[in-house]
């Protein structure tokens, strides 16, 4: 069992279903890593992204770690058990003689090519990749179905409350409940209004969460949370710089409603960080590591664990990414939740064609590995890598 070749290309993505509102120029990284298995007469090729968020990360994968997993050999990648390829084994491989700390952007590069070796793994197996996931983890997937939020919101240049209004109410009639919307980058006055507006539009303050994006300094994150927390709402969201952590557990103790944070944390080391000094409370609060980005499926896993163990529920991971792999991961791994990006990021963002959200629930799609097979638009970058 051998990878034989590994393709990668940067992509352009936008936060706005209008791709020509400007956006930062953000980027993400496409993956392809073809095996030396064969399906149907073709050979198996995983698919895997570097999510949204973190920019694309071509050079460390390029030069650094597809490298590793081109000269690795049989013994080193094969899972005997089963007679597939082993994302344990491919994920040490890829870590080969990389030094504890620095995780800078690295983790976002393996977590990419992790991704596409999951997929290739749950496409041997010919599964769904929850559906693999959960077996090989011994959990059970008979309720599939996901609970999800839409997210979007980030402000518009022209008509912001206007159009605002205009996307959640889209997110309502496509069967979204709950909806996050994107505070922190206006004035403090101009996010209150954004909120009010979207208030009005839903039949709870519980059905909205907002994100900050940890752009607020820590006395203006002070000064909004002393609003927010009268709101009630789903949770608030990186308010303050995410390794902030004496901010956050100050937003801890006059914030009674659920705070979110962990999404721009990277690792395990980080994780027991935040968990240890960020005054975070298991009861209430919401974990969002995008599994993306920590290094991959593998490493979240280790993650999820580290929180366990500190006396945190699965239901407390609602994992950023807002696409098909963090739906996958919510199915199997009996996590809280997973946000959707039903318009923003195209085409990485939202689910199969023609998935159907059922009040504010979906059920990952029935093809093998992530299914990015089953969003058209989605596949044809792909196939061109
Ligand atoms: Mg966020």
């Amino acid at each position: 069992m051998r990878i034989v070749d590994i393709r990668e290309g940067s992509l352009p993505i936008s936060r706005y279903a209008d791709p020509g509102i400007p956006s930062g120029g953000l980027t993400t990284s496409l993956v392809a890593v073809v095996t030396d298995q064969y399906r149907d007469r073709r050979p198996v090729i995983g698919y895997g992204f570097a999510s949204i968020g973190r920019f694309a990360q071509g050079g460390l994968i390029r030069e650094r770690f597809a490298p590793r997993l081109l000269s690795a050999t049989d013994a080193d990648l094969h899972a005997v058990a089963d007679d597939n390829i082993d994302p344990l084994r491919c994920w040490h491989v890829m870590m080969r003689d990389e030094k504890p700390g620095g995780h800078g952007e690295r983790c976002v590069a393996v977590g990419a090519l992790d991704m596409a070796i999951w997929d290739a793994a749950a496409k041997i197996a010919g599964q769904p990749l929850y559906r693999f996931l959960a077996a090989r983890l011994g959990r059970d997937t008979e309720t599939p179905q996901v609970s999800l939020y839409a997210s979007g919101g980030y402000p518009y240049p022209v008509d912001d409350l206007a159009q605002l209004g205009a996307e959640i109410r889209r997110f309502l009639d496509q069967g979204y409940r709950r909806v996050k919307i994107k505070i922190g980058s206006a004035p403090p006055d101009q996010d209150l209004r954004r909120i009010d507006t979207v208030l009005k539009l839903l039949p709870s303050a519980d059905c909205l969460a907002v994100d900050a994006m940890n752009r607020y300094d820590a006395a203006t994150a002070l000064a909004m949370t002393r609003h927010l927390a009268s709101l009630d709402l789903m949770w608030s969201e990186d308010l303050c710089d995410p390794l902030d952590f004496s901010t956050l557990s100050e937003l801890a103790r006059i914030h009674p409603a659920p705070l979110a944070a962990g999404e721009a944390l990277f690792s395990r080391a980080e994780t027991a960080l935040l968990l240890r000094h960020g005054g975070l409370r298991p009861d209430r609060d919401i974990l969002l590591f995008d599994p993306a980005h920590c290094y991959g499926l593998t490493h979240y896993l280790q993650i999820i664990e580290t929180c366990e163990i500190a006396g945190w529920a699965r239901r407390a991971f609602w994992p950023h990414g807002g696409h098909l792999f963090s739906l996958h991961l919510a199915a199997a791994l009996s996590l809280g939740g997973s946000e959707v990006n039903p318009a923003a990021f195209q085409p990485i963002g939202g689910l199969a064609d023609h998935a159907i959200v059922l009040d504010g629930q979906a059920v990952p799609p029935e093809l093998p590995g992530i299914g990015i097979e089953g969003r058209a638009s989605f596949a044809r970058l792909f196939a061109d890598l």
